[in-house]
Order: structure tokens, then C-alpha cells, then sequence
């Protein structure tokens, strides 16, 4: 084992993996660390993600989708969608932790990161605790991909900006793998604050009898509020099946945070925000930039200079490709949290019988076309009325 790292990533999920595969492939000395005993999902789990979302995304599809059917509280609509597909995220990570392995990189399972290794301010390493082992690893540079799922995770936040997310967009999520399941080409999103407040639920099929079943919300009961929404809601494809894993969580859908390096350290992935507000993806941007933290990183090293300021090449790189992305979806998420039964209503009523449209809501609500669907539904009176000013303004502003 080297004494010293090249890049230590803190975390085993989709943004940790990429950065460790990229920084293992531009030759640096990569140690991954997972504080869980595997990598990936407890057991299958499906994504929606953009049908243009890379070859290596491709490679992990379970279920190409045809349509997706919209619940708003009083109305449906099927939209006949073709540009989303459910992938199987465990297959996603198992792709790129073999490619790690391939270029030379190290997994450590059942190592958890209690605190980063800090020295006049600058990141030197982390430190691992785990049963009766602990140890001080040290590295060049610590990428921060321990997502936002609890409180091992956001150690850049933590202790280097020294702060917490916003309570008030810190959505929880309940979500269940089901057997036994009808099988069905179609996602259904859910959109109802008596089943989901501030968020939504969703159902997607995965492969043969299996479908995943999901809830997002602000004040929802982290354990209950999936078992409250299947008691609920009805849905078909579910009437004889049951959960066989569950997980649950939070998201932070305040947007990523202004700042995602610091002297030695960088965020990617959910620990540094990089999730669509209006329907929680993060999948593609896990992806991106974890790949580009990854690069960067070694780069710097190279250079013999991590400091904050060049480190902030990988600020400006995600930035430019995604962070229109997430203002656009922070807008439209806080516009439609004000009065949101009615506005999803309003919505479903103008989008009826208007395919082109209904096509165009879908890409906004999961951030594919971003820009080009968003003027395409502001382009209609009503829809720009519902979406209200702050967005319109958004919009003028280029
Ligand atoms: C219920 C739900 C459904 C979603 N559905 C979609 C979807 O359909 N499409 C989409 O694009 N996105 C979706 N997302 C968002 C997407 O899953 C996340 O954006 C993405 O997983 C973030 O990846 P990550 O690697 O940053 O974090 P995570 O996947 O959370 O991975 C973090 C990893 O770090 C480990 N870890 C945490 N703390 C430590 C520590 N201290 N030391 C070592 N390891 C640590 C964790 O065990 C975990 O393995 C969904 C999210 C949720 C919660």
C-alpha cells in the first residue's frame, strides 16, 4: 500500500466511482473508501434517466420506457415518451468499480471516513474509524463523494464550509424494490401534496416483475410515508407485490453549493448539491462530475499545486456545462411549491390533448432539453402564468 495517495475518494456511489475511475485512468494513485460492506444499491434499483445519457449509461438499461402517465391531484395524463429509459444503478456501479480495478485503483469496503485530516486549513487526508480499527490515510487530494444521505455524508460541508444544508429544502425519500410486480412500460409520477408534500412519488418498472417504488418530500415521515402512499393510492402493477429491499434518505434541493473545492478537497455528486431540484435527479451529474473532479485532481497534482484556487478549475468546468441547469430548476421547483395542487392541476388541464407540450413538461420535470422545453412551455400564455414571474424573468434575462 503506498504511504501517501495520490486521490482519496471518500464514498462508493455513482460520483465517487466516476472520479475514482477518471483519476485512476489519467494515472494517479486512486484510494477509494466505502463505509457500507458493498458498493452500489442494497439490491437492484432503477434511475430514470435521459435516453441521450452516455454509452456507459446505456450499458445499464433495464427497461426502455414508452410512456410516462402524470398524476396531478384531480387529473392524469399519458404522455407518449420515448426519451427515458430506467437503468439498473448496481450495474452502473459495478462498470465503474471494474474499470477502477483496471487502471490500478484500490476499494475498500467497511471504511467509513469519520473526519477529514486538516493542517493550517488544508485537506491532508481523512481519517477512518471502523469497529476497533482507525487509521490516517494520507493523500494529495480527498474528493468529498459521500453523497446526502445521512450523517456520515457531506464532510465538505461539514468541516471545511462548516455548515448544514437548508432545512426548508431538505426533501427525505422512502423508496422500495418490488417482486411480484405487473409488468409495464411506463413510469408513473405521482404529483399530490396529500400523498407527497413539496415532492412527489413515483413507480418504475425495472426488469420482468420487478418495479420501483418511490416517494420525495419536505415533512414527510422518513420511515411511513411510502407505506402511507401505496395505502393511499391504488396503483395496478403493485396490487400483489411487496417490498424486498427498501432504502431511505435525504436530498438537498437547495441547489449545489457556491463553493465545491476548498485547499485539497472537492465535492461532487449529492454532497455537493449537484441534484435537479424539481424531480431529484442526480444520476447525470453524479456521472459528469465526479469524472471531472477526477480529472482535475490529478492535473492539480501534477502541477505539484492543490490549492483551493486551482482547484477550482473543476467550480468552473461543472458550472458551465450544468449550473444553468439547476438555476432554471430551483426556480421552477419554488415556483410550483407555492399552491402546488392547484398549479399541477392547472397544468395537466392546459397540457391535455397537447402531445408536443406534454412531451416538453416531461423533459423539464427531469432535466433533459432543459432549455429548450422550458421555452417551448413558456411560449403558451396559461403555462407561463402558472409558472409565474420569477421564471418568465429567469427566461428574459438571455
Ligand atoms: C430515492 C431516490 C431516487 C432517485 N432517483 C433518481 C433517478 O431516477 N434518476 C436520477 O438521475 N437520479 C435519481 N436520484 C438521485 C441520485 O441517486 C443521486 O443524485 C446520486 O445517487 C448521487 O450519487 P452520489 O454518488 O453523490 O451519492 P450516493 O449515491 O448517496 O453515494 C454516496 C456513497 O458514499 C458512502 N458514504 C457516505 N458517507 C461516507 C463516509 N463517511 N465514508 C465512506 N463512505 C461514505 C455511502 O454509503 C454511499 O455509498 C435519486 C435519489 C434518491 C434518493
Amino acid at each position: 500500500m503506498p504511504e501517501r495517495w495520490d486521490v482519496i475518494v471518500a464514498g462508493g456511489g455513482t460520483a465517487g466511482l466516476a472520479a475514482a475511475r477518471s483519476a485512476s485512468k489519467e494515472g494517479g494513485k486512486v484510494l477509494l473508501l466505502e463505509l457500507r460492506a458493498h458498493l452500489g444499491p442494497p439490491a437492484h434499483s432503477g434511475s430514470l434517466v435521459s435516453s441521450d445519457a452516455g454509452i456507459l449509461v446505456k450499458r445499464a438499461v433495464a427497461q426502455r420506457l414508452r410512456e410516462i402517465k402524470l398524476h396531478a391531484p384531480h387529473r392524469e395524463l399519458t404522455v407518449d415518451y420515448d426519451r427515458g429509459m430506467i437503468v439498473d444503478l448496481g450495474r452502473i456501479d459495478e462498470i465503474l468499480a471494474a474499470e477502477v480495478a483496471e487502471n490500478g485503483g484500490e476499494i475498500w469496503l467497511n471504511a467509513p471516513v469519520k473526519s477529514l485530516l486538516m493542517e493550517d486549513g488544508v485537506v491532508r487526508g481523512v481519517h477512518i474509524e471502523a469497529g476497533g480499527w482507525s487509521e490516517n490515510i494520507r493523500g494529495e487530494v480527498v474528493v468529498d463523494a459521500t453523497g446526502a444521505r445521512g450523517d456520515m455524508s457531506c464532510l465538505f460541508l461539514s468541516e471545511v464550509l462548516r455548515k448544514g444544508w437548508k432545512r426548508e429544502f431538505l426533501a427525505f425519500y422512502n423508496e422500495y424494490l418490488m417482486v411480484n410486480a405487473s409488468d409495464e412500460k411506463s413510469a408513473e409520477v405521482f404529483f399530490d401534496s396529500y400523498l407527497a408534500p413539496g415532492g412527489h412519488a413515483w413507480v418504475y418498472p425495472l426488469t420482468k416483475g420487478l418495479a420501483v417504488s418511490g416517494i420525495c418530500g419536505l415533512r414527510i415521515h422518513p420511515d411511513a410515508a411510502l407505506d402511507e402512499f401505496l395505502g393511499r393510492r391504488e396503483i395496478k402493477r403493485l396490487t400483489r407485490a411487496v417490498p424486498i429491499a427498501a432504502s431511505r434518505g435525504q436530498l438537498p434541493l437547495e441547489g449545489p453549493l457556491s463553493q465545491t473545492c476548498g485547499d485539497g478537497i472537492l465535492a461532487a455528486g449529492g454532497a455537493a448539491g449537484q441534484i435537479y431540484p424539481l424531480s431529484g435527479q442526480g444520476l447525470q451529474y453524479s456521472l459528469r462530475c465526479g469524472e471531472i473532479a477526477g480529472r482535475v485532481a490529478v492535473d492539480a497534482i501534477t502541477e505539484g499545486d492543490v490549492s483551493k484556487e486551482r482547484l477550482s478549475e473543476y467550480d468552473r468546468v461543472w458550472r458551465s456545462e450544468f449550473g444553468r441547469d439547476f438555476e432554471i430548476g430551483k426556480v421552477i421547483y419554488s415556483s410550483l411549491s407555492v399552491s402546488r395542487d392547484q398549479k399541477m392541476d392547472a397544468l395537466a388541464a392546459v397540457l391535455d390533448g397537447r402531445p408536443g407540450l406534454q412531451r416538453a413538461f416531461v423533459d423539464l420535470f427531469l432535466g433533459f432539453n432543459l432549455a429548450s422545453s422550458a421555452r417551448t412551455l413558456l411560449k403558451d400564455e396559461e403555462i407561463s402564468k402558472i409558472f409565474g414571474g420569477e421564471v418568465i424573468k429567469l427566461f428574459n434575462q438571455r
